[in-house]
């Protein structure tokens, strides 16, 4: 179901729970702004999740609200995940989804990584 993306932020998202270490995911990076994990129902051979680890519902809270240090600290730890997974030279895809109509679910800013075979035009 998806969100409404201009709700307040919620803490008990399952996100947030596995930034807090209470739920187990399979993480891939780690750095102050930014942690990174498989998603747990990939769409690619190579799908990893990016997200901050401050409070923010989705793209539009995280670049409204984020200070620099942080949207720089997070865009950065994207590039390097990418980098780290070998996707650079055949390419990758980058996608955010903002809630009804782009179909977000959990209500905490995620950056999907797409990769590892040719993409085509969207995803569904
Ligand atoms: P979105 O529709 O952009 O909100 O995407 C949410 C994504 O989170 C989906 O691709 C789910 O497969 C993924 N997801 C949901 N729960 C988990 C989890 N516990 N661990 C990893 N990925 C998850």
């Amino acid at each position: 179901m998806p969100i409404d993306a201009t709700l307040p932020y919620d803490d008990s998202n399952i996100f947030a729970r596995i930034l807090r270490g209470e739920i187990p995911a399979k993480r891939v990076y780690e750095d102050d702004y930014a942690l990174a994990f498989h998603d747990i129902a990939p769409q690619a051979p190579t799908h990893v999740l990016v997200i901050p680890k401050g409070a923010y519902v989705s793209w539009d809270d995280f670049s409204a609200r984020a200070p620099d240090a942080e949207i720089a600290g997070f865009v950065r730890a994207v590039g390097h995940v990418a980098r780290e997974h070998g996707l650079v030279a055949p390419g990758y895809r980058l996608l955010a989804n903002v809630g009804g109509h782009g179909g977000q679910e959990v209500p905490h800013l995620h950056v999907h990584l797409f990769g590892g075979q040719p993409l085509g035009p969207m995803l569904a």
